[in-house]
């Protein structure tokens, strides 16, 4: 089975629309006359979707647009949210839901995550659906009981047929931002693990087909080693793909066999 290997940017708390233009700028010179087979995703800031979506479809590059969260409520009294609807108003095509840092700093449960999934899904959005394990657990042997109960809790409820629209990232929270990345041994370990996973849930047939990306101090230097573990299908990607040149060097890496 061959899946088709997604890179997204995830750019956090980063450029506003200003930096937005300027880094597309750059990438969009960088990614010119390139055949890039794979999907390139950019998750910029809730303010710098909009302009995103003018500046790629100027040149329909290609390139989707993904938020990095949404609310688990249709409308109404919820200060500060933005709904799944918004996001697709503005031409949004997937959203980060689950990221460690929601989980830890924003207390988001499996139960709040399973419910925003469900409303992205609803929406016609394509979850990038986070997952991973912190070092302590890991150190506990609680790694595969961690992400049995993400996946399982965080699914419940989601068809078949929505599932076909779930990306998963898998990111060990001791390598987000840390500059640790996992080893290919670790990683292609935890990739293979999830696959079983989904495929006790979903079947044999759903488990080959859906793509399980690696997030964790991916650079230019690590993600060709990475991209090749056979269950490695893309790749999440924070502080690297930051800057235009490096976020290009990442993509073009992991696509050489
Ligand atoms: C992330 O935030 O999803 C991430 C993987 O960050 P970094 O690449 O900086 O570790």
């Amino acid at each position: 089975m061959t899946r088709k290997l997604i890179f997204a940017a995830n750019w956090k708390m980063n450029k506003g629309p200003h930096e937005t233009e300027d880094f597309i700028k750059s990438f969009v010179s960088n990614i010119k006359g390139e055949d890039l087979t794979c999907e390139v995703v950019i998750a910029p800031p809730f303010v710098s979707l909009s302009k995103l979506n003018d500046l790629l479809h100027e040149g329909n590059h290609g390139i989707q647009i993904s938020a990095q969260n949404c609310s688990q409520f249709d409308a109404g009294a919820y200060t500060g949210e933005i709904s799944a609807l918004m996001l697709r108003e503005l031409h949004v095509k997937h959203v980060i839901l689950g990221h460690s840092e929601r989980r830890s700093i924003y207390g988001e449960s499996d139960e709040v995550i399973n419910a925003k999934l469900t409303k992205a899904l609803e929406n016609n959005l394509k979850p990038i659906f986070c997952i991973g394990e912190t070092l302590e657990e890991r150190e506990g042997g609680k790694l595969e009981g961690v992400l049995r109960t993400q996946v399982t809790d965080g699914l419940k409820g989601i068809s078949d047929r929505e599932l076909a629209e779930v990306v998963i990232a898998y990111e060990p929270v001791w390598a987000i931002g840390t500059g640790v990345t996992a080893t290919t041994e670790q990683a292609q370990e935890a990739h293979a693990f999830v696959r079983s996973l989904i495929a006790d849930l979903y079947g044999e047939d759903a488990a080959a087909k859906i793509r399980i990306q690696y997030g964790g101090s991916v650079k230019p230097g690590n993600s060709g080693e990475l991209m090749a573990c056979p269950d490695i299908d893309g790749a999440l990607i924070g502080g690297a793909s930051l800057d235009a040149q490096s976020f290009f060097e990442v993509i073009k890496n992991g696509l050489v066999d």
